[in-house]
């Protein structure tokens, strides 16, 4: 169904990456709830993506999907540009990201680094650019949040699986806090959170979708997390209701 893009102009937009499955749909879902108008952003999977678009549209909300890959410049102004079009910017939740079999860091290739890297850091960063563009106070923006899905990875080192993945989300954090300094003043809040063990699609692409199953045990409190429980953390850090909070990096991992 197509957005009614008046709709879209008099409310606030956002912009998911990697929207259309796991933690982006349900921070799509969320949002919608919560009045936001929705850009769903995605890479190939544009079934999903455009499901969820219906389902926003027909429930009363007002979203669009743009095919990019964040892990190229062009994609992502070009992305940026069609975001404008549908409305004001006023939130960039950098989403989108990819894992790869579980490895020691002695069998991983040089492609197998440059994918991890180029879409969970530079992709977050070119969009986290663009949004600052639009955002900033200093250029004519209204202000805005931007809030990066980094991984509790970052801080556990991830060895023996994936010590590449966990770099880039630790490059997040870092991006999060230096970020949050430089737009402070300029209307603009940065935020992470560091989702755990998430059931998700995600674990297929790791080499094992039983993983958070089987890693449970070591969850103090002893349960799995879901894409909604890392929703509601994003959610309320795009709410005025987190209006003094920047540069925190919140983990949403059940004590892990
Ligand atoms: P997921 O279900 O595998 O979804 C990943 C999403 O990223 C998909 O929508 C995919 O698009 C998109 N994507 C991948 N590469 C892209 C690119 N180059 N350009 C645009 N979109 C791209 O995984 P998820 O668990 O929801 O993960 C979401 C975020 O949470 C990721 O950053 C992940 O690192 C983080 N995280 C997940 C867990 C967990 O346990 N699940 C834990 C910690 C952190 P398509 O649908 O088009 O393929």
């Amino acid at each position: 169904m197509k957005p009614d893009s008046s709709v879209a102009l008099k409310k606030r937009v956002a912009l998911i990456t990697g929207g259309g499955r796991g933690i982006g749909a349900a921070t799509a879902r969320l949002a919608n709830k919560k009045g936001w108008s929705i850009c769903i952003n995605y890479q190939s999977r544009n079934d999903s993506a455009e499901k969820l678009v219906d389902e926003i549209n027909e429930s009363g909300g007002s979203a669009i999907s743009v095919k990019a890959d964040i892990s190229k410049e062009a994609d992502v102004i070009s992305l940026f540009n069609t975001v404008d079009k549908f409305g004001k910017i006023q939130a960039l939740i950098n989403n989108a990201g990819v894992i790869a079999p579980q490895s020691p860091l002695v069998d991983v290739s040089a492609d197998r680094l440059h994918k991890i890297f180029n879409t969970n850091i530079v992709g977050s960063f070119l969009c986290a650019r663009e949004a600052v563009k639009r955002m900033s106070t200093g250029r004519d923006g209204h202000g805005g949040s931007i809030i990066n899905v980094s991984s509790a990875a970052a801080r556990l080192g991830s060895p023996h699986e994936f010590i590449d993945y966990a770099a880039s989300k630790g490059a997040i954090d870092t991006m999060t806090i230096g970020l949050s300094k430089e737009v402070a003043e300029e209307g603009i809040r940065v935020n992470a959170v560091r989702p755990g063990l998430i059931e998700t699609e995600m674990h297929l692409d790791a080499g094992d979708i039983n993983r958070p199953q089987k890693l449970k045990k070591f969850i103090p409190m002893k349960k799995v997390g879901s894409a909604s429980d890392v929703a509601n953390a994003i959610v309320w850090l795009m709410s005025d209701e987190a209006s003094y909070v920047t540069g925190a990096l919140i983990d949403v991992a059940g004590g892990r």
